[in-house]
């Protein structure tokens, strides 16, 4: 038997059964081809981190002694497409057995499986060994439920596998310490330098920029920042459990100017690329709170278990019990172009300014920024939930579609009527404030909601509930914010929509 294993460019992970012991019957093969690099507009470093990451992984396995075909984007015989690099590979090294690993990503689940349907040669699919539960393991557990709620999934996760627990019951008996986080960084706080990779990425910036693939964003290929192997992955991973673990949880809603990862982990591109396990993540962070429990408060360790454990799990199991109905989700029938600043960072409104130019220039934001800063400005402006999808899937790192879009159509946007979060993610000025050091120095006046100078997020918010009364008016959640707005004056009513109606024609001036 001669057989042909596909590692797909997410599949990094060398502790895959796959490659316990080297066997001379076995090729495999890793490709960087177009129909990669151009399903959506990637951030230039979104690109250049998979390829480094998949080049690096190629020689770790051929100084394991397996055999590796590594076909580089502008290899002559390269022809962009899985199927038919595939179908070539087969035909000239006479292999006769197929086997892939489950993708992640619905749409290469599809081509791969109708692929090897076509095919002559027999072919196997593995599991990827990376997550913590199946694909089907949520729809399972929600069977007969009408809402999917995170956390009954998370004490699931958490019992399931037994982490922080005590016998059946949680460490220190809650379950979740959310209300022990969200804190604004004090003002003279200066957060932990972030650690970042000195990689020298030239030559993939050079054969990328050989091609006319578009690409976004800014890149400094002489000191790419990040971790393009298991190392450098595992060094990122120690810096988290030693300098931010401590103060995680406190400052995870945080936002400051110049400030563009505060304590966040920054590992979702080494664990969406299956370069370190979220088993071995969460590991490592219980083994630092348990040599420094004194240091280490429990709500920090926690927080950070139910991201992992909790909602990333969650996410891929809505994934695949929606897809692919959910791409095309648009409870709100929004239909707006995404602000062309989306693109440069030119607007004036220094929260949007900042999270999008970090965006371009790390392909990284973290999470309130995505959630209440981008996404809440998207949703409050009425952008089809298409665009905000291509933006988000194309400008960050880690950007890998089962993620991104039930985040972004679901989580930011409410595209998904619910499915996700129990109410839109959306606030005025005050929130941002109350979060973050953005507005002080700001052009526009957070307590202003009409007038030149009044804060778009102001009057955008209140029109976002006004014509959305119909869809959301009896959501309990939301029930204050109405009678708030029913209590105002007709007069100032009519203003604030008036101000929002001019802001929304003219969103490219913000
Ligand atoms: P930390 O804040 O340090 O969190 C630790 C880890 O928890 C992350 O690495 C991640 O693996 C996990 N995590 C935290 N929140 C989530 C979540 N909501 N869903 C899934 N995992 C989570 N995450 C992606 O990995 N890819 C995406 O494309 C993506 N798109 C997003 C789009 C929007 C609009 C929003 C609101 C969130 C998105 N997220 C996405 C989730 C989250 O923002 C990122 O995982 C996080 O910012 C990554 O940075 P970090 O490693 O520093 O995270
Ligand atoms: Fe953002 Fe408004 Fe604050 Fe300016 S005033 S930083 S636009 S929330």
């Amino acid at each position: 038997k001669k057989t042909l294993r596909l590692i797909l460019g997410d599949q990094l992970n060398s502790n895959h059964s796959w490659f316990k012991t080297a066997d001379d019957a076995i090729t495999y093969v890793l490709m960087e081809i177009r129909s990669e690099t151009d399903y959506a507009q990637h951030h230039i470093q979104k690109i250049v981190g998979f390829f480094a990451s998949m080049q690096n992984f190629a020689s770790e396995l051929q100084s394991n002694n397996h055999n590796v075909i590594y076909v580089y984007l502008n290899d002559p015989t390269n022809l962009q497409s899985f199927d038919k690099n595939i179908l070539a590979l087969i035909e000239k090294h006479h292999f006769n057995n197929f086997e892939f690993q489950k993708p992640d990503e619905y749409r290469l689940d599809e081509l791969l499986k109708n692929f090897s349907k076509k095919i002559a040669i027999p072919s196997t699919i593995a599991d990827s060994e990376h997550f913590f539960s199946t694909r089907v393991e949520l729809s399972t557990f929600f069977e007969r439920k009408k809402t999917f709620l995170m956390e009954s999934f998370y004490h699931y996760m958490r019992k399931k596998h037994h982490i922080l627990m005590e016998g059946d019951k949680p460490i220190s008996g809650k379950w979740n310490f959310d209300g022990d986080n969200r804190k604004k960084l004090p003002k003279n706080h200066k957060p932990t330098t972030p650690l970042v990779f000195n990689n020298n990425v030239v030559e993939i910036v050079d054969e990328i920029n050989q091609t006319n693939i578009k690409t976004i964003g800014n890149i400094d290929a002489k000191n790419f920042v990040w971790p393009i192997n298991r190392e450098q992955s595992l060094q990122l991973l120690d810096f988290f459990a030693i300098e931010c673990l401590p103060l995680f949880g406190s400052y995870q809603d945080a936002m400051s100017p110049n400030e563009w990862s505060l304590y966040h982990a920054r590992l979702s591109f080494s664990m969406n690329i299956k370069m370190i396990s979220p088993q071995e993540v969460i590991e490592r962070c219980i083994e630092e709170w348990h040599k420094r429990p004194t240091e280490i408060e429990y709500h920090q360790l926690e927080g950070f278990v139910r991201q992992i454990i909790g909602w990333r799990e969650y996410m891929r199991g809505i994934y695949w019990n929606k897809m692919p109905e959910y791409a095309s989700m648009n409870y709100f029938d929004h239909e707006a172009k995404l602000p062309d600043w989306y693109w440069t960072g030119k607007t004036k409104m220094n929260c949007l300014r900042d999270a999008i130019q970090q965006s371009l220039d790390y392909s990284y934001a973290h999470h309130i920024q995505r959630l209440m800063i981008t996404g809440n400005f998207a949703l409050l402006a009425g952008i089809h939930p298409d665009e905000v999808d291509r933006w988000y899937l194309g400008i960050y790192i880690d950007a890998i579609q089962w993620v991104e879009i039930t985040n972004t159509r679901g989580m930011s946007q409410f595209a998904d009527g619910g499915i996700v979060g129990t109410k839109p993610y959306v606030s005025s000025a005050n929130y941002i404030d109350k979060m973050s050091h953005y507005c002080g120095s700001c052009f526009y006046k957070k307590a202003l909601k009409t007038g030149d100078k009044a804060c778009p997020f102001n009057s955008l918010y209140w029109n976002f509930y006004d014509k959305n009364e119909g869809k959301l008016g009896k959501n309990p959640r939301i029930g204050m914010m109405y009678n708030l707005w029913r209590k105002m004056k007709v007069e100032t009513k009519s203003e604030i929509l008036e101000q929002a109606d001019y802001y929304l024609k003219n969103i490219n001036e913000l």
